[in-house]
């Protein structure tokens, strides 16, 4: 089992700054940037490329939820959504999640190698 969906299922503790019926949010706990928050869906899917199971209203309702975070969490300059999907992309939690990076300006691209 991941270490999210252990937060999930409260084995583990940890700050919810937002819930909804579709996600929870939490803070990253290494944090990139001033703002780093994890959105994770209550639907089980290992990445971006395993949602096809989902419902329309699971997919919808935990898309909306990103947004949801950013506007209850007052971020007004604007945030960018990553979704780091497979190796290559450097995933290393199996359970699909969103960072909200915000807090300070970013440049493009957000790669520097
Ligand atoms: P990934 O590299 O899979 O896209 O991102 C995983 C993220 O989860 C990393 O940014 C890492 O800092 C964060 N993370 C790993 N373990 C924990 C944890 O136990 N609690 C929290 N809040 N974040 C974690």
């Amino acid at each position: 089992m991941t270490i999210f969906e252990k937060i999930l299922n409260n084995e583990i503790p940890s700050q919810i700054l937002y819930e909804d019926d579709f996600a929870i949010a939490i803070p990253d706990i290494q944090p990139q940037l001033p703002v780093h928050v994890l959105v994770i869906p209550k639907t089980f899917a290992t990445s971006l490329s395993d949602i096809g199971h989902w419902s329309s209203e699971q997919t919808a309702g935990y898309f909306q939820s990103i947004d949801k975070v950013a506007k209850h969490l007052q971020i007004e300059n604007g945030y960018r959504v990553v979704f780091n999907t497979g190796s290559d992309a450097g995933q290393t939690v199996a359970y699909l999640h969103a960072h909200i990076l915000a807090g300070s300006a970013m440049g493009w691209p957000p790669f520097s190698n």
